[in-house]
């Protein structure tokens, strides 16, 4: 089998930031995939797990009740090497298209108190298994090392 597109990436250089991963076309549509990077791969401790649920509860719920994305949403969740995540838009789309509503989601994610939106037996399949303050902590982290100034490196794939 051919080796598909997101391991021909150079995980080496890779820093965090956001990135195209892929664009796909179904009929007329475009899809973009971005590859929303928190950690640098296998040099910075990957992400504990209860954070990172606990971020995939809280943006799903963000981008789709949002105002002006909601619609354009296809999918977010949580890479397996808990790294970072995958958020899948209608559109072709550029990373400084969605910065914007990057920053919301991070501020609102920081702000959340409360109960975790569908952090429930009924809801998850594994609803214990959440932190709202370790999210917090990697939110912080990428909006400060990401989202409130990104640096063309952290746009665009390394070589
Ligand atoms: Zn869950």
């Amino acid at each position: 089998m051919e080796k598909i597109a997101s391991f021909t990436v150079n995980h080496l250089d890779l820093l965090p930031g956001i990135y195209v991963s892929r664009r796909d076309y179904i009929g007329k549509e475009c899809l973009t995939t971005f590859d929303l990077r928190f950690t640098r791969p296998n040099l910075e401790a990957p992400m504990d797990n209860p954070g990172v649920h606990t971020i995939e509860h809280l943006w799903a719920t963000f981008f789709r009740n949002h105002k002006e994305w909601a619609d354009k949403t296809v999918y977010f969740g949580p890479m397996g090497c808990r790294t970072g995540f995958y958020v899948i838009f209608a559109g072709e789309l550029e990373p400084t298209d969605i910065l914007p509503v990057l920053r919301e989601a991070a501020d609102w994610g920081l702000s959340f108190e409360g109960e975790i939106p569908g952090a429930t037996a009924r809801d998850c399949g594994n609803y214990l298994d959440n932190n709202l303050t370790l999210a917090k902590i990697y939110l912080k982290k990428y909006r400060e090392e990401v989202l409130d100034h990104p640096k063309p490196e952290q746009l665009i794939y390394p070589e």
